[in-house]
């Protein structure tokens, strides 16, 4: 029995203008600790009401809040920053409990993120201005405002940065939001929110009501809500955009993908093998941007594919808690039991499975699926194809150039995009052809808060991080100033 008492939780389903709020008379959801199956947390889905008053309380807050000046934003995120990394060790518990991700990843990435996001984002503040456009003997200036109430929608792979990764640009840029978790890992939400509001936050400024994906929808298109961003798959990706075109709501979308990692003959072998273990195994392989379609070199292949298995194999399955262990399980019964199908799928198809594929001895009941890579994967085949979203690796071999960068753009998805080679000039010209939002030279995977971060064609819409999420946070308002009379000929 895992004692969940020793974790600091949160106290109610919903947070709510600056308090915890439940709503014991609606459909009841629980928490589970994927790794046991025992449930960590009881919890309650918000109604319309519910979430009428989340909403409500942001655009009554928002007024207020984009009204404080820009600076004491930021010293409020920055403040609730170091909150959060104060409290690393017990965030990164509850955040392993929800997502049974193994507390090696959690203690060092999970908290990590939404905090340096926080800190980067209540840093540029006071920095998001508008311009000054000389027009002779006039003037324009433009300003930056915020958009408004932001209804944002999180995926369940990483509950705490996606939380934070759209929070901490949308609050710096003076907007207000209700945010919904995935209902798989509904509770570090709860205590960014619990923590905005100890570091300064006013209440109402940053919301979270609980649900499946229909208080998702019911969200984001919500007349009150006036901007819409989720994390989640590319089919959810399109119907929020359709309920957000009704009011023509601006989108920020993050989606799946299916990205290609491509690995020439002169590549560092045995960084290419850790770009391609980390860009499928970490975190269970449930990662958006993991370069899932290893290409190989044709005259490196058998060379990579014998150092990667023995890699593999010494990989330790098991207890998210305990450091040593690198992977856990995954995070659902239905996210296991499509990725199992997936390896059937691949063996029905005529790949071969190199490795890996079983349940590591934890019986089929269990949520473990072993690191696993298919060999002779064509691209054709489905799990070359569509998003797994767990350890499967699909490797495909290659001999050109020319080839290899068709080949990787063929899908119709392009989220990220990896090149493993030692040849400057090759690497360069190849990350210019591809198509996808974030490219890697010689590494994979790596998403610091500096950098844009998002997908083209069906990945997304918009970037998250750096400068650029300012842009998708704020709208621009024209201001022309005439210095003489008016120029009227009639
Ligand atoms: P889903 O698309 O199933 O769900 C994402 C979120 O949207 C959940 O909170 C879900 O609620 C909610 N939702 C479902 N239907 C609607 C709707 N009609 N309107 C509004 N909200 C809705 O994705 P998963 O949670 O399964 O996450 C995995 C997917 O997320 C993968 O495709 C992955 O690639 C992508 N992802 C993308 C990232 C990126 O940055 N590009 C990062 C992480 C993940 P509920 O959970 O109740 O269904």
């Amino acid at each position: 029995m895992t004692d969940f008492t020793q974790t600091t939780q949160p106290t109610a389903s919903h947070y709510i203008n600056g308090k915890y709020v439940e709503t014991a008379h609606t459909e009841a959801f629980e928490s589970i600790y994927p790794a046991t199956g025992e449930v960590i947390a009881t919890l309650h889905v918000a109604d319309q009401t519910t979430l009428d008053q989340a909403v409500a309380a942001a655009k009554a807050a928002q007024k207020v809040w984009a009204k404080t000046p820009a600076v004491e934003r930021g010293r409020i995120l920055r403040r609730a920053a170091d909150i959060i990394r104060e409290r690393n060790q017990a965030l990164s518990e509850l955040e392993t409990y929800d997502t049974g991700k193994p507390i090696q990843e959690t203690l060092y990435v999970d908290p990590t993120s939404a905090y340096e996001a926080l800190e980067y984002f209540g840093g540029i503040a006071a920095s998001i201005t508008g311009e000054h456009i000389d027009l002779g003997d006039s003037f324009a200036y433009t300003r930056r405002e915020p958009i408004g109430v932001c209804g944002a929608v999180g995926a369940w792979n990483y509950p705490i940065q996606i939380a934070c990764w759209k929070a901490a640009p949308a609050l710096a840029c003076g907007n207000s939001m209700v945010f919904k978790p995935s209902e798989l890992t509904p509770l570090t939400a709860l205590k960014v929110a619990e923590i905005l509001t100890e570091a300064g936050l006013p209440d109402g400024v940053f919301n979270v009501v609980q649900g499946f994906g229909a208080v998702g929808a019911e969200l984001v298109s919500h007349p009150q809500v006036d901007k819409v961003s989720l994390t989640g798959s590319v089919a959810t990706g399109k119907r929020v955009m359709q309920a957000a075109s009704e009011s023509l709501k601006a989108v920020t979308l993050e989606l799946g993908g299916k990205s290609p990692l491509i690995i020439f003959e002169d590549a560092d072998i045995e960084n290419a093998i850790s770009g391609a273990m980390l860009g499928n195994y970490y975190s269970s392989g449930q990662v958006c941007s993991n370069g899932t379609r290893v290409f190989v070199h044709k005259s490196i292949k058998q060379a990579f594919i014998s150092r990667l298995k023995e890699r593999a194999e010494n990989m330790i399955l098991g207890d998210p808690m305990d450091m040593e262990t690198h992977m856990g399980p995954l995070v659902s019964r239905t996210q296991c039991d499509k990725v199992r199908d997936y390896i059937r799928i691949g063996q029905r198809e005529g790949a071969t499975l190199a490795f890996g594929g079983g349940d590591y001895g934890k019986g089929e009941q269990s949520l473990y699926v072993e690191p696993t890579a298919f060999t002779d994967v064509t691209d054709d085949m489905r799990i070359a194809r569509e998003e797994i979203f767990g350890p499967v690796m699909c490797i495909l071999d290659f001999e050109e150039e020319a080839e290899v960068i068709a080949r990787a753009n063929a899908l119709d998805v392009g989220l990220s995009a990896g090149v493993f080679t030692k040849d400057i000039q090759r690497g360069h010209r190849v990350v210019a052809e591809l198509q996808a939002g974030t490219c890697w030279i010689n590494n994979y995977n790596l998403a610091p808060v500096e950098v844009p971060f998002g997908g083209v064609k069906q990945s997304g819409i918009g970037r998250e991080n750096s400068k650029a999420a300012i842009e998708h946070y704020t709208q621009l308002k024209s201001v022309y100033v005439e210095m003489g009379d008016v120029d009227c000929g009639y």
